[in-house]
């Protein structure tokens, strides 16, 4: 194996360690939102600038429409990860075919 072959070949084991586990990953917007409540009396009702939250969803595609999941409070640091880590791997894929492919092209 040629050195330039070792690097590519080293450079995907690389890409490959830094990408988050398949099984964390939500396709979607993660979205903070504020709403009203219940209480007819409450500011939230007249005052934009008191609505209450942020709470937090995510907005995705899916049969060519836009639905939404809410998320609880709870989640919403792992949520948010989720949603990270659908752009993390896709790149991560699109490097390694990028690696693939140049080392399809070299030489052996
Ligand atoms: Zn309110």
């Amino acid at each position: 194996m040629t050195e330039k072959r070792k690097r590519l070949e080293e450079k995907k084991k690389q890409v490959s360690k830094k990408l988050p586990p398949l099984t964390e990953v939500v396709r979607g917007t993660f979205m903070p939102w504020y709403g009203v409540c219940k209480n007819p009396r409450c500011r939230c009702h007249t005052d934009k600038k008191a609505l209450h939250g942020p709470y937090y969803r995510v907005i995705y595609s899916k049969g060519g429409k836009t639905h939404h999941a809410y998320v609880g409070l709870a989640d919403r640091q792992r949520v948010r990860r989720q949603v990270n880590n659908y752009g993390k791997i896709w790149k991560g894929i699109e490097q390694l075919s990028a690696l693939n492919l140049r080392l399809l092209r070299m030489k052996k």
